[in-house]
């Protein structure tokens, strides 16, 4: 009797066990298949990247893209909102066309740089100047009204455009050696012949726009093939365009030489006043635990010289595809599951921050915040962001994850805070357990990263897929988990230079009047 009594028991217990485990199983499962035969991915990318392009803060495709995930939310049963955190200065791109008129005709490679202030659709033509050689800020101040009428050119002429890993595979060694040296030569004597002026990079511009140029030409080579970076203008009135590392090359010798080449700019744009900014919110609401919450976090916004296909469009894909799947799978979580559309990041993470300093009564009950934001690549690493605990939550929800996915994942544990880089640093400055779903490169760094390159072509949309399955599941288990998460901080290092403890970070106060 009494070997019965324990043997039904036992029986009893396997059973509630594997009952447990089945459904968990049959959730995970589901939300594998679907990923897998219903991805929305090629379509969502499409839409967004293409439809409706880059999401530079402050434009009205910015505005569109969170009226587009607010629609896509709804029509998948998910409610939403676009919530306003401040304003910032409203502009849209229009045109460019840049094109070499004397000696003889080119068209050439080139964008306006974002806020740029237009030109009419007429253009501008005039000849090209670079700086000369400065020995002190008296000699170019005397200098200086050289560039009345003038296009400026601010960037150091390259010497190769071909990037370091194809020297390496080509060039003899001795010749690669010789390349790096004779550049790091020329790049220290341009910097400091600019230092020379009595300016710097930046500063020197309003000085040239002040001293009557007609424009500034600028080149931001990215270090890899046809890849430029494309940042802000820092004219006034004036156009500023970068034009590409070998047009702007051939420009620059012909100066040099003396042919005297002259360009015709169209640059338009529209100023457009002042205009408000949002974050996207949207949530599964919990069941039991509706007052707790698990975060997924991927910035909106992004530069605007390509399409922001992998700053930060793969890991709004990921977000919406997981928050999608989420919501047919798991429709009734057991804690809010909301995900978090950032605006502003590029410009120091302001939409995640106002929205940490708006909604204490979120950010104090958060279970996990997990975050993508570096390119279309695979998540390879996580680490702990310097809470004691993670190791316990994290691994426990990793086991959850096929093993072809985790097998790529190395954790470091407890890890260290993040103090910026991603919108994770805001929740973690905050005090709660956000953590970084880091990607392979991909060449991100060089090749997409806020340059004209960042388009759909570079998306591999496997690893997006792998990363969508990733955060869904993560999601899925740190709603279920029977405890709240710790919240406990490692205590920091001595920092080597000022000989003090590490502090944890601080919130940051956000910029919630931009660009005015
Ligand atoms: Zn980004």
């Amino acid at each position: 009797m009494k070997k019965l009594y324990c043997l039904t028991f036992a029986f009893l217990l396997f059973s509630a066990l594997s009952t447990f485990s089945q459904e968990k199983n049959e959730i995970i499962e589901n939300i594998q298949k679907e990923a897998y035969e219903n991805s929305q991915l090629e379509i969502l990318a499409h839409e967004l990247l293409d439809d409706i392009g880059p999401r530079l803060v402050g434009t009205p495709q910015m505005r569109q893209a969170h009226d587009w995930a607010v629609a896509k939310y709804k029509s998948w049963g998910i409610s939403a909102e676009n919530q306003q955190w401040g304003e910032w200065k409203g502009w849209e791109r229009g045109i460019t066309h840049i094109d070499m008129v004397s000696p003889r005709v080119q068209t050439l490679s080139g964008t306006q740089l974002a806020w740029n202030p237009g030109t009419s659709s007429k253009g501008v033509t005039a000849e090209l100047i670079v700086l000369p050689e400065i020995r002190d800020s008296i000699s170019f101040r005397k200098w200086l009204p050289n560039v009345k009428g003038k296009f400026v050119m601010v960037a150091m002429k390259q010497p190769t455009g071909r990037p370091d890993d194809n020297w390496k595979e080509w060039a003899t060694p001795e010749s690669f050696e010789k390349m790096k040296k004779e550049r790091e030569e020329q790049t220290k004597a341009w910097n400091e012949n600019i230092k020379r002026s009595g300016y710097d990079r930046r500063s020197i511009i309003p000085a040239l726009e002040e001293a009557g140029a007609v424009g500034i030409v600028d080149s931001y080579w990215s270090k890899a093939f046809g890849a430029n970076k494309i940042f802000g203008a820092r004219t006034k009135k004036i156009p500023t365009v970068d034009i590409q590392l070998e047009d702007y090359g051939m420009l620059y010798r012909m100066v040099e030489h003396g042919d005297k080449p002259k360009i015709h700019v169209v640059a338009e744009s529209k100023d457009l006043g002042v205009v408000p900014t949002f974050n996207t919110i949207a949530e599964i609401k919990g069941t039991e635990k509706p007052e707790e919450y698990v975060i997924l976090s991927a910035h909106f916004d992004s530069w605007d010289g390509g399409t922001g296909a992998t700053d930060n469009g793969t890991g709004t894909l990921v977000m919406m595809e997981a928050m999608r799947i989420l919501k047919k799978v798991y429709p009734n979580p057991k804690r809010t599951i909301l995900v978090g559309h950032w605006g502003s990041e590029e410009q120091g993470l302001n939409g995640s921050s106002s929205f940490v300093a708006d909604h204490p009564e979120i950010v104090n009950n958060i279970q996990a915040v997990f975050n993508q934001d570096n390119g279309t690549g695979r998540v390879t690493s996580i680490n702990g962001a310097g809470f004691l605990h993670s190791y316990d939550y994290i691994s426990r929800w990793l086991k959850a994850v096929p093993d072809t996915i985790r097998k790529h994942i190395e954790t470091t544990f407890p890890g260290w805070p993040a103090r910026g880089g991603s919108d994770n640093a805001s929740f973690v400055a905050a005090g709660a357990p956000a953590f970084n779903l880091s990607s392979l490169s991909w060449d991100y760094w060089n090749y997409t990263w806020h340059t004209n390159l960042d388009t759909y072509d570079k998306i591999v949309f496997d690893d997006v897929q792998s990363n969508v399955i990733l955060t869904a599941i993560m999601a899925y288990m740190a709603s279920e988990d029977d405890s709240k998460t710790s919240r406990e901080q490692i205590i920091l290092p001595i920092d080597d230079k000022t000989g003090e403890r590490q502090t944890w970070p601080t919130p940051r106060v956000p910029e919630r009047k931009g660009g005015q």
